[in-house]
């Protein structure tokens, strides 16, 4: 027998449709990218939405055909989200950082049909349009005085004129939930990258599960500053779960430094942020160096990459910020864990609280997760035994855009699909997770793993090491052994005897790297993150002592 409740699809058009009805006057504030910083609102994003999903029609752009963005996060970003996913095309957020052969390589992939970009990414433009095989229209997200006065690019438009110009009025079309929504490609540290082709069944579930309390915590008293890109596994979310909550949204534009975020912080009331490990780098190193502190700020989610523990105890202690350290992958939409304490823990020393909290996290509901070994057996929880982590779940992907039928899945003896995440982790008694490594980073040293992570972890609580990477150096007898890479603060003196010694009874005596080398820089990713394979191949060849 079936239920005989309302059967209403989980479009990503109700979100908004939800935040103009009951959230309408709520703030959305824009340092946008010209510079000003601009005011709006959900009802005002509501509507330049509905007018944007006239203006893809009329462009000839047809249902699940892709419209891709190059942008930073602002509001016009937001309403391209809404617009293109609403409407029922496909939203694919580009990723600027990335190499111009490999962003072309990209929306070829995709099909991309038009292309808005901010003015930020006009040389580029510029220098690639005439490379694209399906761009028919390229669209630059600002108004009438900032349209350049002659220019190559082919059927160039200018957002505000086509906004200005087409109709307020657009009826959501109600389509199949299970339809494709938006694509994300994984920044593809091997290989060609990976289109993620998200749903908006996947993306509204996702959205309720990310807000939950023990997850992100989101609320209409909320003012949410996602620091992480739009542009970055859709902003781990956060724009829809603004609007399912009705918070209130603070985009940073293209100013990511320490001092413009943090004026954005203080002026707008920002209650929670989110973004990388390297990104709260330069923000603390703004606060500590001018003696500031956060009158608003409650909460910030840390993800991408291990937070290390240090920044974590400088939040809490120093600034009263809640760290959630939180983990997941694009193929995850992102979220799969976030780190927040269960009953019982009042009891806990400030080292056990810090000791847990360091950890990547519980599942939420809606991901199941489990540890392997090499052979598929499971592993158990005991906060030790670590093996490759396997997740799965109704916002977790199934297979690759363009690649049916390649094996993304494996099975188990029960004949579940489980997405192999790469990464390895430990899970305890109490269900907390911790990530050791990813399969690829992992330290083989004569048969036994070392965690980089961990290494890395400890010497970035050196007070004079700005950055730290691990990496696996070849050794005559053990295979692999440790070579830590390390970027110094800027002025600090430290020597290899000095970041050796900070290790001291904090680890095993064999996990100890062999040798460490100071670098100028470490090289960062297109989001942000360690390129831990490309300081791999700088150090191929490095003898050991
Ligand atoms: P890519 O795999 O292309 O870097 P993602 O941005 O999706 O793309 O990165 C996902 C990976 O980032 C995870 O598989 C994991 O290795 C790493 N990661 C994400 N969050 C954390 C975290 N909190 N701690 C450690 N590693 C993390």
């Amino acid at each position: 027998m079936l239920g005989q409740m309302m059967n209403q699809p989980l479009l990503i058009s109700s979100l908004l449709v939800h935040a103009e009805r009951h959230h309408g006057d709520r703030e959305i504030v824009t340092r946008r990218p010209e510079g000003d910083i601009h005011r709006s609102s959900w009802r005002k994003i509501a509507q330049r939405s509905r007018k944007l999903a006239n203006v893809l029609e009329g462009m000839g752009i047809a249902a699940s055909q892709r419209v891709a963005t190059l942008a930073w996060n602002t509001d016009r970003h937001m309403e391209l989200y809404y617009a293109a996913s609403g409407a029922g095309m496909i939203l694919h957020t580009l990723n600027p950082r990335l190499h111009p052969d490999q962003l072309i390589w990209i929306a070829d992939n995709a099909g991309d049909q038009v292309i808005f970009f901010d003015i930020t990414f006009l040389p580029l433009i510029e220098a690639t349009a005439a490379r694209y095989a399906t761009v028919k229209n390229f669209v630059l997200m600002s108004d009438r005085a900032h349209m350049p006065a002659d220019s190559k690019i082919p059927n160039l438009h200018c957002y505000e004129d086509l906004v200005e110009a087409a109709s307020d009025a657009y009826d959501w079309p109600q389509i199949d939930e299970d339809l494709a929504s938006s694509l994300c490609y994984t920044s593809g540290t091997t290989g060609n990258p990976k289109g993620v082709l998200y749903s908006h069944r996947s993306t509204v579930l996702h959205a309720f599960g990310s807000v939950m309390p023990d997850a992100l915590n989101l609320s209409a008293r909320d003012a949410i500053l996602p620091v992480v890109p739009m542009f970055h596994v859709n902003a781990w979310g956060l724009p829809y779960a603004a609007a399912l909550t009705g918070a209130k949204m603070v985009f940073p534009g293209a100013a990511m430094d320490g001092k413009s975020l943090y004026e954005l912080f203080e002026e707008e009331g920002v209650t929670v942020s989110a973004g990388v490990p390297t990104v709260w780098q330069g923000l603390l190193g703004h606060t500590e160096a001018n003696n500031l502190t956060f009158s608003t700020m409650r909460r910030t989610v840390i993800g991408g990459s291990a937070c290390p523990p240090a920044m974590l105890r400088a939040f809490d202690e120093k600034y009263n910020v809640q760290v959630l350290h939180a983990w997941g992958m694009t193929e995850m939409s992102p979220l799969g864990t976030v780190c927040t304490l269960k009953a019982g823990a009042e009891t806990m020393t400030a080292d056990e609280r810090f000791a847990t909290l360091s950890k990547q996290g519980r599942a939420i509901f809606g991901v199941d997760m489990k540890i392997v070994d090499e052979d598929g057996n499971e592993l158990p929880w005991d906060g030790k035994t670590s093996g490759e982590l396997l997740v799965r779940g109704p916002w977790i992907v199934e297979s690759y855009f363009n690649r049916h039928g390649e094996d993304t899945l494996r099975f188990d003896a029960a004949g579940l699909g489980w997405f192999p995440t790469g990464d390895v982790s430990a899970i305890d008694a109490n269900g907390f997770m911790q990530i050791t490594d990813r399969t690829k980073d992992v330290i083989k040293s004569g048969g036994e793993w070392i965690s980089s992570i961990d290494l890395e972890n400890i010497a970035m609580g050196h007070p004079g090491v700005a950055m730290a990477a691990c990496i696996s150096a070849h050794h005559p007898k053990w295979d692999e052994r440790p070579l830590l890479v390390v970027m110094a603060k800027p002025g600090a003196e430290i020597t290899k005897e000095d970041v050796l010694g900070f290790f001291d009874g904090k680890i095993a005596k064999w996990w100890l790297p062999d040798d460490v080398v100071f670098v100028d820089a470490i090289p960062l990713g297109a989001t942000g993150k360690m390129q831990k394979n490309k300081l791999r191949e700088q150090f191929k060849d490095y003898a050991l002592p």
